[in-house]
């Protein structure tokens, strides 16, 4: 399990070093921090709107979902019978 998931934020400029895709993301007890690889620049964000993908959602694995999705098999009941 991850404890910390950081993510690098696309196109996101560290405002200490001016350094472009260095700023990763991450949340901690339920807080969102950004924090810059380059310069080591860190703050916690007061948004909340940052997407919530991390264990409180239900991932599935890929074989848990192609097994809910099983194959449906056609058979004509009405054949001749
Ligand atoms: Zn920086």
């Amino acid at each position: 399990m991850f404890k910390a998931k950081k993510r690098f934020i696309a196109g996101a400029v560290c405002p200490r070093c001016s350094e472009m895709d260095k700023l990763t993301m991450y949340t901690e007890d339920e807080k969102d921090y950004r924090e810059c690889v380059g310069c080591g620049f860190k703050e916690q964000m007061r948004l909340q709107s940052a997407p919530k993908e991390l264990d409180t959602r239900v991932n599935k694995t890929k074989e848990e979902r192609d097994a809910e999705v099983q194959p449906v098999k056609l058979i004509d009941p009405g054949e001749s019978n």
